[in-house]
């Protein structure tokens, strides 16, 4: 008797998946060497910043594979919203983890058991539950991915120890799993860490996609006070686009808050002095588009898949530019232009430097290890002001620092405030010219009026995508408000029916049918099935 042999899947076959479930025509190059590794059956690490498409590396395979991919997590809070999500593209999944009942649990390995899913979250302290490894011995894991990779690492900024456990639990596997891990944090200390304490075996390493080319990034010095004025100009200038702003403290957060709520904005605030009630409300109003601008701390947006987010503001200096970059990156995750402003002062600088002098270390770290984590803060402290303070390309700077190398033409980048010379007014001044010229389209002004204004349109035109005609914002705003409405008959989030790309996409093409909608990027069979009617019916009324 011969042993059947699993028959090993294919880019192909991991392409026409991506289509199918996702609806997007190709990979990023990035996933395509990632998805190729896993599929050719090496231990793969994936540094990618968020957005980048972490997920889909992981996914794909796991719905072409067979058996049950085991997903590592450290985002319990954030797992039922993740299985819900692939249920939406036709992925079955599954997690496991501290909120799920204890008499739920067996029922949910049972079903895994009988090939009920394609892939399951974990949390990592499951993983020593002695029935979760009872189970594990019994099941085909063709892959264990463990996202946030990073958490394994002491010198990361966020150190599970459980995440220590996960070698030991691949070993304990009958057979031997592809291993992947993913991550979007890359210094060289804890990409060591993850190679290491994961015991990769010989790893294909893939950093990538931290160039995000629609992403407008600025650096600005403006004091305290210039800065709030900035801001709270800006968000009452983009009413149709949701935004966050992120805030170093608490009192600061509430400050903003209250300014942005007197002009007359719908904004919610988070951070870790609220209670979890008060806080998980926010979070819920700003996924579901009920608030336009979300201002924060830090605290807020990890693991947040919210894709429509058109700009994000930080009023004061973070520590690092691997946080900076992780903030500025939640904006525009759905590929559309979106824009990133870091507003600084040479206060925050002070506070950086003073915050760093006063860490409190944990009992057991020596004296040498204290000096050691000490100079390594400076260190990184000392990058995020030289980004703050660049008179060069922001954007070279910024992928340098990530291990990623990019050349530019003579002009830069085309898209930072100091390859396009941007200064704080300036920028302003476009707004206003943007305002002018939609007011100009809706009154139809006088002719002379309407010369100048042609003049400031093409100029704004010319360097510049972001102004939409329109017509095609009023379609756009219709399939929002469609959207919305779904994904609340639906229960889910409304980035979950489409991304704000795909809308766009559709208002561009303006398909007729089935067949022309699913052409549109974004559109896979299982939401052409569920939502394509609502749509076709909104763009052809
Ligand atoms: P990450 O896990 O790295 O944060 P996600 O997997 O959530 O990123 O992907 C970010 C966004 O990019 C999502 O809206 C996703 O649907 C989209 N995306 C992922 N892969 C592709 C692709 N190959 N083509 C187009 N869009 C993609
Ligand atoms: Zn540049």
């Amino acid at each position: 008797m011969t042993q059947d042999l699993p028959i090993r899947p294919t880019m192909d076959d991991a392409r026409a998946a991506l289509s199918t479930h996702f609806g997007y025509e190709s990979f990023r190059p990035g996933q395509e060497r990632v998805i190729q590794a896993i599929l050719d059956g090496r231990d793969t690490m994936a540094v990618m910043p968020t957005g980048a498409g972490k997920s889909v590396c992981y996914q794909v395979p796991a719905a072409v594979m067979g058996g049950l991919t085991i997903v590592v997590s450290p985002l319990i809070s954030l797992m039922a919203d993740q299985v819900f999500a692939l249920k939406e593209v036709g992925i079955r999944g599954s997690f496991y983890n501290s909120t799920l009942k204890p008499r739920v649990r067996p029922e949910v390995l049972r079903r895994a058991l009988a090939g009920w899913y394609d892939l399951m979250y974990v949390a990592p302290e499951r993983l020593a539950d002695p029935d979760f490894r009872a189970f594990a011995a019994q099941a085909h894991v063709p892959l264990v991915a463990v996202d946030e990779a990073h958490c394994v690492s002491q010198w990361g900024q966020d150190f599970r120890p459980a995440y220590r456990g996960i070698a030991d639990f691949v070993n304990a596997l009958p057979q031997r799993p592809v291993v992947a891990a993913l991550t979007a944090t890359a210094t060289g200390r804890v990409q060591s860490d993850v190679r290491e304490l994961l015991a990769l075996r010989d790893p294909v390493v893939e950093i990538s996609g931290f160039d995000r080319p629609n992403l407008r990034l600025a650096s600005f010095e403006l004091t305290p006070k210039k800065r709030e004025a900035w801001t709270v100009s800006y968000v009452r200038d983009h009413p149709h686009d949701t935004g966050i702003v992120y805030a170093t403290t608490r009192k600061k957060v509430d400050q903003l808050a209250k300014m942005l709520d007197d002009a007359g904005v719908r904004v919610a605030a988070y951070h870790a002095g609220m209670t979890d009630d008060r806080r998980t409300r926010a979070q819920e109003a700003f996924v579901n588009d009920d608030v336009q601008v979300m201002v924060a701390t830090n605290a807020f947006g990890m693991g947040i898949d919210k894709s429509n987010v058109r700009y994000v503001i930080n009023c004061g200096l973070p520590q690092t530019l691997e946080e900076y970059y992780q903030e500025a990156g939640r904006a525009g995750r759905d590929g559309e232009p979106a824009e990133c402003y870091l507003l600084w002062s040479r206060g925050d600088i002070r506070t950086c430097h003073y915050f760093i002098d006063n860490i409190e270390f944990a009992d057991g770290v020596s004296i040498a290890d204290q000096h050691r984590l000490h100079d390594n803060r400076e260190r990184l402290l000392g990058e995020m002001i030289g980004y703050a303070m660049s008179t060069s390309c922001l954007r070279a700077r910024v992928l340098r620092y990530f291990g990623q190398r990019m050349v530019f033409g003579p002009n830069g980048c085309g898209g930072c405030s100091v390859c396009n010379g941007d200064s704080p007014d300036r920028y302003l001044r476009v707004e206003r010219k943007r305002a002018a010229v939609a007011e100009s389209r809706v009154y139809g002004a006088r002719e002379r009026r309407a010369r100048d204004l042609d003049e400031v349109a093409a100029s704004i035109e010319a360097d510049d995508v972001w102004v939409h005609d329109a017509p095609d914002e009023e379609l756009f705003q219709r399939l929002r408000v469609l959207r919305k409405t779904l994904a609340g008959e639906a229960h889910v989030a409304p980035y979950m029916v489409f991304s704000d790309r795909t809308l766009r996409a559709m208002v561009r093409r303006r398909p007729r049918t089935s067949e022309e909608l699913l052409e549109v990027p974004g559109v896979g069979d299982t939401k052409l099935k569920r939502y394509g009617q609502a749509f076709l019916d909104e763009l052809t009324r």
